[in-house]
């Protein structure tokens, strides 16, 4: 089971957004229209080639790839088309795109919260799933039994993730957490869908909060609040 190690830094949602970038890449890659490309390449550029050239990656063009081969407009088929796109992917630049993508996407979806929940909300319902006779035995030894992960210590870099994500501030009152002027209130990290209840041991599923709305947030509840301090 991917989700069951604890505190992977390729989170679970590193792997689930390059779950979709990759089938919707190679989906799109599967679409492409050879009369198209070639097309909007006599007037300049293939789409792939722009985007590796914004992404400041450096590769060889479609159109040099031909020239080098000595290949014709005319004679391009679709099965030159790929065999440029496996060139591209077995020399590096598109692996790079693709987790260069992951990693941009993952930048803005780790700073919401509210969708972050609903994502653990997902994972939960595969890993409640979970038998302990049916899985391997290293998948086994994160589980605490059925469908319920063992509690797992949070590693530093996570929680100074999660810390300055939610700007030293209660995720759900908003209570003043840094201790730089009130050093009585007590931070808490928070898996906002519970292990009890299919949660992972996910940065992802983390959420700073102070003791009184840890305490008082119900065992089989994930709650998170979409209260984001002003920019200015
Ligand atoms: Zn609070």
């Amino acid at each position: 089971m991917k989700f069951s190690s604890p505190f992977p830094k390729y989170s679970t949602l590193h792997l689930f957004i390059e779950f979709v970038v990759g089938k919707i890449y190679f989906q799109g890659i599967d679409d492409v229209d050879v009369d198209t490309v070639m097309r909007r390449d006599a007037k300049g550029r293939f789409w792939m080639n722009d985007a590796l050239d914004f992404h400041h990656l450096s590769h060889q063009s479609f159109r040099e790839w031909l020239a080098d081969r000595n290949v014709s407009d005319e004679e391009v088929d679709e099965d030159t088309l790929r065999a440029y796109i496996n060139a591209l992917y077995d020399s590096g630049p598109l692996e790079k795109l693709l987790l260069q993508m992951v990693e941009e996407i993952f930048f803005l979806m780790f700073m919401n919260r509210e969708f972050l929940r609903k994502y653990h909300e997902m994972v939960s319902s595969c890993v409640k799933t979970a038998e302990l006779d049916l899985l391997s035995k290293s998948d086994c030894d994160h589980f605490a039994s059925d469908g319920v992960l063992k509690r797992s210590h949070i590693p530093m870099w996570a929680q100074r993730a999660v810390f300055y994500r939610d700007r030293g501030a209660c995720a759900i009152c908003m209570t003043d957490l840094t201790g730089i002027v009130c050093i009585g209130n007590r931070k808490h990290f928070d898996h906002m869908v519970a292990l009890q209840n299919g949660g992972v041991n996910c940065v992802t599923n983390l959420q700073l909060l102070c003791e009184t709305c840890n305490l008082s947030k119900g065992a089989d509840s994930s709650v998170t609040s979409t209260k984001y301090e002003s920019w200015y």
